[in-house]
Order: structure tokens, then C-alpha cells, then sequence
């Protein structure tokens, strides 16, 4: 698809947009160039022109030959709007709605915080006239925008335990049974990279030494541990154990709400490990089927079984979990409405004290995008996540967090849906940016906010690739040392 931007700078948005209406094209963006023939291409073109008092906006659309046209004067101020980037994105937004038939829940809203902005538009004006810029500047459906707000008043009382020297620690775990054929993240399937964990083991433990006197010295104060991946629980009890105990021996965890360790794969969950993890003081645990349809399963390479789901998540509760998540994802190859359902009905009647809804995001390092595969339309997948939200309200889960990925298909949302009590407080507090959060691991990435609320952060990322890790550790090391300077110099703002 080839992107034409004429006398306007607006890649980024109308790009965006763009890929919410064709989310398996490349986009060639053409920065003031004419409109190539086109018969096998897709051809978007937004175009502003100087006129005697303002500016005249025109979008084109051309689709095999076919050529459709909206033009209109820009209007300053409209919904305070300061250029004319959103009035051109929704001129442009008419013709890809007609053209394909699809109207996107979000309309042209691509942001990744949807709640964010409109808790800070309610905050503004109140909450009528954010309503109106949601629905009628940014087109986003009346059930989106009720979902945001929803989601935004269960998160409020977890982000109100937030404390003003507060922070949240993330242990990056970045290894994995095998690879799924969705997945983009950095993760070592650990039968390449099996000699590598001892070693890697022992370089995070000194990591999270490190982190512990950073947090010491600033006196902050640990409210929750978030250990994820990858998949933790790839690793052995013991090695489990180890860093469980780093984190215990470096950090005063009298304040600390919750220890989430993310178990994600089924097939890595044993008796042992659950009893570890209990015994090192973990609140919560995650254990993810995705799907519970075999052949979905199947499709996108998860060495699992349903039965092992059911079974995973039996054991923990016999062990004594009291809070288990479960991750969801919509739109996968091979899935359908009815399977999405079926899967749903299915963990709903386990009853874990949450359950995240993803919806699949096409990642272009992932191997459904390198093999296109076909994931599910936009319109099955508003079905699925329509009945997702119903079945789940209905049951007692309440939607706490929102946020939303670029690729994703049909441009919808992940929400964590959780029973009241049980929501994580790591997650809200990460989703709204407004914590600390110290991160230990290959790929991690620190995150600190100056403690006066400003909005103001500075990050500071490990290295990607567990190797690098190890084999650079000093620098992982010298990098952590910093944290106390660059909090001391934010803590003026
Ligand atoms: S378990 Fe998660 S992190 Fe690991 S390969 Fe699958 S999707 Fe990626």
C-alpha cells in the first residue's frame, strides 16, 4: 500500500490509520510524490492546500483503479484540535470505512492508552464533553468508550495505593519451553539456549543485589515484584528458588502487595515449583492457555495440551493459590467465534480470579506474520471479544486495565478483567506509567518517575539478548549504579 502525504507531515497518525484498515500490507510511505499508477495497489494520498484564509484538506483513496475523494476546509480549535492532523486522518478514515465495509470500534483513535486520555479529558471538561470527543472527533463507539470509562473507575482505587516513593520491581525471565508462532518477544526457546540459564541465573541475582541498594539508598519503597518473561517457570525449582531469594534477601517486602510469577506455559508448571513459589512468598500466579481449542492450540505451535491447562490450574489450586490470572488471546489462526467462545465458557467455569483478554497482534518478527497465516477478521474478532466482555461482566470480573498494541487486528484491545479484591496492582500501575518500576533481566527496562507526579521519566534498558547479558554484565551492572543519580535529578522536577 502506498502512503502519499502532500505538503503534510502526518505519517506517523495517517500510517497508522492506514494499517488498521490493511493490517497484512506493507506501507510505503511517499513523502510529496505523485500518485503512482495504480491497478494491483492500494493507494491512500492526503493532501493540504494553502488558501486565501486557511487550509483546504483532500483525501483520495484508489483501489484497484478505483478512485474515491473527500475534501473539506480545516476547522481550527474544532475539538481544540491544533493542526489539522486529526480532521485529515478522519477525512481519510470516511473513504477506508467505505471502502472496506469496516468500521473500527476505535475509530481513528491508534493511541495505546485509551484510558488515560480519557481520564484526563473527564478531568478537563467532565465527563459529557469527553464522551463527545471520544465519539464524535475520534469516532469511537459508544461500548469503547463505556468500556473505557469502566475500566478507568475499577482502576482508580489501585492506583490511589500508589505511593509517592513507592516503585514496583519486574524480573525478566527470558526463556521458553518453545517458540509460539505468534510471538515477537525476545525469548530463547530453551532447547537452543538451555547451557545458557546458570549462567544467566547468576548474573540476575546480581542484578537484583544491584536494584535492592539502588532502592535502599533512595529509600524507596517496594510495593509490588512482577517476575515475567518469556516463561519463568521454564526455569528449575532451584533456579527459581535462587532468584526468589535475591529478591527476598535485597528488598524490605513489609510493604509489598503482591509477587506475581507469570507460569505461562501449562507444560513448564509442576507440584514442586508451585510449592517453592509459595514458600518464597508469591501472591499470584499466571497460567496462560491462550485458547482451549486443540487445534488452535495446534496452529500457532503451543506444545500444550488442554487437558495439561485444566490440570496446571487444578494443581495450583490444590497448592493453595487464591489468585490465579489466565490469559486469553482473540483472532488466532484456525480460531472462530464459536471456538473463542468455547474457550471462554470453558475458563470462565474454572473460575480463576482474573482473566486477560488479548486480542492477537500481527508482530512482523512473529512466525504467523513471516508464514501469513491468516488470523481472524476484524469483525470475528469484535464478535469474540463482544461476547468475552458479556460473559465475563456477568460472572463478576470487572475490566481494570486496558491498553491496546500496533498490529493489532481489527485495532482493538487487551483487557485484564479481574473479580473486585483481586485485581493486580502491578499491572494498573505499569499501564498508567505513573510508578517506578526497577527492571532486572535481559531486555528489561527501568522505568523512573519523578516522585512529584510531574509525568516526567527517564528509562534505562538492559541488553536485549540473554548472551549479552552475561557476557556484558559489568555494564548491566553500571547502568543499574546510575538509578540513584537519575532519580535524585528527578526528584527536583
Ligand atoms: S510462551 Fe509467551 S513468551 Fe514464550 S514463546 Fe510463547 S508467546 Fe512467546
Amino acid at each position: 500500500m502506498n502512503l502519499i502525504l502532500k505538503n503534510n507531515p502526518y505519517h506517523y497518525e495517517l500510517e497508522k490509520l492506514c494499517r488498521l484498515f490493511y493490517p497484512e500490507e506493507q506501507i510505503n510511505v511517499v513523502e510529496n510524490g505523485d500518485e503512482p499508477p495504480t491497478d494491483d495497489q492500494i493507494s491512500a494520498c492526503t493532501e493540504l492546500q494553502k488558501t486565501g484564509g486557511g487550509i483546504h484538506m483532500i483525501a483520495r483513496l484508489i483501489c484497484s483503479g478505483k478512485a474515491t475523494a473527500a475534501e473539506t476546509d480545516y476547522v481550527p480549535g474544532l475539538f481544540d484540535d491544533q493542526n489539522p492532523e486529526r480532521q485529515l486522518a478522519e477525512l481519510l478514515y470516511g473513504l477506508l470505512v467505505r471502502q472496506t465495509g469496516f468500521e473500527p470500534r476505535w475509530g481513528i483513535l491508534t493511541g495505546v492508552r485509551p484510558v488515560k486520555l480519557l481520564r484526563s479529558l473527564i478531568e478537563k471538561d467532565g465527563q459529557e464533553q469527553a464522551y463527545q470527543v471520544f465519539e464524535q472527533a475520534y469516532h469511537v463507539s459508544r461500548a469503547k468508550t463505556e468500556l473505557a470509562r469502566f475500566t478507568m473507575e475499577n482502576e482508580r482505587h489501585l492506583l490511589k495505593r500508589e505511593q509517592p516513593n513507592g516503585f514496583s520491581l519486574y524480573i525478566g525471565i527470558p526463556f521458553c519451553p518453545s517458540r509460539c508462532a505468534y510471538c515477537s518477544f525476545v525469548s530463547m526457546t530453551v532447547e537452543k539456549t538451555a547451557q545458557l540459564i546458570p549462567a544467566y541465573v547468576d548474573c540476575l541475582c546480581k542484578e537484583i543485589q544491584a536494584a535492592g541498594e539502588a532502592a535502599r539508598s533512595l529509600h524507596l519503597t517496594l510495593q509490588s515484584v512482577y517476575m515475567g518473561g518469556g516463561t519463568p517457570t521454564t526455569l528449575t525449582a532451584e533456579q527459581m528458588d535462587r532468584v526468589l531469594a535475591a529478591v527476598q534477601d535485597s528488598f524490605d517486602l513489609s510493604a509489598c502487595m503482591e509477587v506475581t510469577v507469570e507460569a505461562g506455559r501449562p507444560d513448564t508448571v509442576t507440584e514442586e515449583k508451585l510449592q517453592g513459589l509459595l514458600q518464597r512468598g508469591v501472591t499470584r500466579i499466571s497460567i496462560n492457555p491462550q485458547t482451549m481449542q486443540k487445534k488452535v492450540l495446534h496452529a500457532v505451535g503451543r506444545r500444550h495440551t488442554v487437558q495439561q491447562v485444566l490440570d496446571a490450574f487444578q494443581m495450583a489450586r490444590k497448592a493453595g493459590f487464591d489468585d490465579i490470572n489466565m490469559d486469553l488471546i482473540a483472532g488466532l489462526p484456525q480460531d472462530t467465534p464459536a471456538g473463542f467462545a468455547d474457550t471462554i465458557d470453558r475458563i470462565t467455569a474454572l473460575n480463576p480470579e482474573s482473566i486477560t483478554v488479548h486480542t492477537l497482534s500481527l508482530k512482523r518478527s512473529s512466525r504467523i506474520f513471516q508464514e501469513g497465516q491468516e488470523p481472524c477478521s476484524g469483525a470475528e474478532v469484535a464478535q469474540m471479544l463482544d461476547y468475552a466482555g458479556q460473559k465475563l461482566l456477568a460472572g463478576g470480573w470487572r475490566p481494570y486495565y486496558l491498553y491496546r498494541q500496533t498490529r493489532i487486528v481489527g485495532g482493538m484491545e487487551n483487557v485484564g478483567f479481574a473479580k473486585p479484591g483481586k485485581e493486580s496492582f502491578y499491572n494498573a500501575a505499569i499501564m498508567d506509567e505513573s510508578q517506578t518500576i526497577l527492571a532486572c533481566g535481559a531486555g528489561a527496562g527501568t522505568k523512573l518517575c519523578a516522585p512529584s507526579g510531574s509525568g516526567k521519566l527517564e528509562r534505562i534498558y538492559n541488553f536485549k539478548y540473554p548472551y549479552e547479558y552475561i557476557s556484558r554484565h559489568e555494564e548491566v551492572l553500571q547502568r543499574k549504579a546510575k538509578v540513584k543519580q537519575i532519580y535524585e535529578q528527578l526528584s527536583s522536577f
